[in-house]
C-alpha cells in the first residue's frame, strides 16, 4: 500500500476535484496525517474524500470503493478486531502521562471529540507520542471474545515520525455517575458543526490498570490507514446509564464491524 503521506496527498488531490476552493484553502492547516475523524484536531478541518457513513450504500462494506483514497479499507490489517485468546507477553505497560487541561469539543458529523492541548504524552514500545484528541464509538468497535461493550473511546496519539498510537478504552454502564466523564458527556449534546471549550481531567478518564491488548491495525474510519499501533486497555471504565444514554443520543451506530486478523498477533501485557 502507499505510504501514509502519499495517501494523505492522494486524499487532498481527490478532494480537490470536487472542492477546489475548500481543499486549497484548508490544505495549509492539514497536519501530516491522513484526514479522518479519527485524527481530526480542529473543528474547521474539512474532509477531502468522498462522504461515507455506517449503513447503506456508503456503509463500511463499501468504504474502499467510495474513493481511491479509501483503498486501504479493504487491506488485510484493519481495525477493529474481535480479541480472542491473546498471547500473554511481558512487554512493558504503556506509560500514559496525561494531565488536566482545557479542551475544545466538537461534533464532526461522525462522532463527538475533544482536542487536547499540547503536553499530554504516551510512551509505548520506547516511542513517545503526543495526544491529539479523543472521541467515542457506540457500541464498542472492538469485541472481547465476541462481547461488545456499550461504547469505546479512542485516545489518538501521534509520534514525531507521524506514526499513530491509539489507546482504546471500553466503556460499560453502572449505577454511579462518573464525574470525570461528565464534561465530555456534556459535549455530546453539541449540535453538528458547533464547538465548546471545557476543562477536562484527562488521566481521570482512564482505568487504573495499564494491562492492554496490543496489535497493529488501522484507523477505523476512512481512509483506514494501516500501521496504527493499538493499545486497548483491558479494564473498562464505568459511566452511568444516563451518561451512556447521552452519548448514544449523539451517535449510537458509529462503529465499524470487526475485521479478520489475517495472521496478526495480538498480545496481552501482564500489567
Ligand atoms: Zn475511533
Amino acid at each position: 500500500m502507499p505510504s501514509r503521506r502519499t495517501l494523505a496527498l492522494t486524499a487532498v488531490a481527490a478532494g480537490a476535484s470536487a472542492f477546489i476552493g475548500l481543499a486549497s484553502a484548508s490544505a495549509a492547516r492539514l497536519p501530516a496525517l491522513p484526514f479522518s475523524p479519527e485524527t481530526q484536531t480542529a473543528p474547521d478541518q474539512h474532509g477531502s474524500g468522498a462522504s461515507w457513513s455506517y449503513s447503506g450504500a456508503t456503509g463500511p462494506e463499501y468504504w474502499s470503493t467510495l474513493d481511491p483514497a479509501y483503498a486501504a479499507c479493504a487491506d488485510a490489517s484493519q481495525t477493529p478486531i474481535n480479541v480472542v485468546s491473546p498471547t500473554p507477553h511481558s512487554k512493558a505497560a504503556p506509560v500514559i502521562s496525561y494531565q488536566g487541561g482545557k479542551v475544545t469539543g466538537f461534533n464532526n458529523g461522525h462522532t463527538i471529540q475533544v482536542t487536547s492541548a499540547p503536553g499530554n504524552t504516551v510512551m509505548v514500545n520506547g516511542t513517545k507520542s503526543t495526544l491529539l484528541q479523543m472521541h467515542f464509538h457506540a457500541p464498542s468497535e472492538h469485541t472481547i471474545n465476541g462481547r461488545r461493550y456499550p461504547a469505546e473511546a479512542h485516545f489518538v496519539n501521534e509520534a514525531a515520525d507521524g506514526s499513530l498510537t491509539v489507546v482504546g478504552v471500553l466503556l460499560s454502564t453502572g449505577r454511579q455517575r462518573n464525574a470525570a466523564w461528565a464534561p465530555f458527556v456534556r459535549t455530546a449534546q453539541l449540535p453538528e458543526g458547533t464547538t465548546r471549550s471545557a476543562p477536562l481531567n484527562w488521566p481521570a478518564l482512564l482505568p487504573s490498570s495499564r494491562r492492554s491488548y496490543r496489535y497493529s491495525g488501522s484507523l477505523t474510519t476512512p481512509p483506514c490507514t494501516e500501521g496504527v499501533n493499538w493499545v486497548l486497555l483491558t479494564q473498562p471504565v464505568t459511566i452511568s446509564a444516563a451518561q451512556m444514554k447521552a452519548l448514544e443520543a449523539a451517535y449510537d451506530h458509529n462503529s465499524r464491524p470487526v475485521l479478520p486478523l489475517n495472521g496478526r498477533q495480538v498480545i496481552v501485557t501482564k500489567k
